[in-house]
């Protein structure tokens, strides 16, 4: 089974695709986070995105494309993925359709995650997420069962993303509504779109997915 989760930031993406990984055993591909991982090892590509991701503006399609199709083909994608954060572009969806062609694959579900723009500014500038694994909390709504230590991989480092910061933030916002949301229209024509409720709580949301993948 192969899904794009599309969302505004801190829509609840990362933290439910954590959760249908767990489920459906399948495999949760974070863009941000690959690229996080790229910063983080210092190398050339890392220096080249870190200035772009810290002003909230979006990495150039070629580097997104390049680094999703290295992804798919690995065995751990052998029963299907989950995409978090890609496409957030029509020539990445539009990459995207051309390289799962070639593999004889096919998107299954694309699930859109709808939430207030308050809502979503007050969950990303409480956010903290797991440094080890990824788990992203909320300061309050959202912490750990143990304070300070992650419930998923049990470490006990926790970071703030930079581009958490309240300024950023309106500033991804407006890259999501120019940028992304003209996907809405590209996967609704297929037929192939379905929407959530992403205000409802995180055990309701992830019911509601269910539901839809059936
Ligand atoms: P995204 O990956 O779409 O940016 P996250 O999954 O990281 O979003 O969630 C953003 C923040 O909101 C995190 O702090 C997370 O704990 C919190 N959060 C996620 N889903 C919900 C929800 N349904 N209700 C309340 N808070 C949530
Ligand atoms: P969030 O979960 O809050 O929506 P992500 O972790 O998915 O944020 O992305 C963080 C940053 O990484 C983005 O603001 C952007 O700079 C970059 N990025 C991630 N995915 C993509 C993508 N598909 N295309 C372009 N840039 C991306
Ligand atoms: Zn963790």
């Amino acid at each position: 089974m192969n899904i794009v989760l599309l969302g505004p930031p801190g829509s609840g993406k990362g933290t439910q695709a954590k959760r249908i990984e767990q489920i459906h055993g399948i495999t949760q591909l974070a863009t941000g986070d690959m690229l996080r991982a790229e910063i983080a090892s210092g190398n050339a590509l890392g220096r080249r995105v870190k200035g772009i991701m810290d002003a909230g503006e979006l990495v150039p399609d070629d580097i997104i494309i390049t680094l999703i199709r290295g992804r798919i083909g690995k065995p751990d994608c052998r029963n299907g993925f989950i995409l978090d954060g890609f496409p957030r572009t029509v020539p990445q969806a539009e990459a995207l359709d051309r390289m799962l062609a070639q593999r004889d694959l096919r998107l299954d579900h694309v699930i859109e995650f709808e939430v207030d723009e308050a809502v979503l500014i007050d969950r990303l500038t409480g956010r903290f997420t797991c440094q080890h694994c990824g788990a992203s909390y909320h300061e309050r709504d959202n912490r750990p069962k143990v304070d300070g230590i992650c419930d998923v991989c049990s470490s006990c480092e926790f970071v703030c993303r930079p581009d958490d910061s309240p300024e950023t933030v309106k500033a991804r916002l407006g890259v999501y509504r120019r940028q992304t949301a003209p996907l809405l229209p590209y996967y609704r024509r297929t037929g192939i779109l379905q929407r959530v409720d992403g205000m409802a709580d995180i055990d309701a949301v992830t019911r509601e997915i269910e539901e839809v993948l059936g």
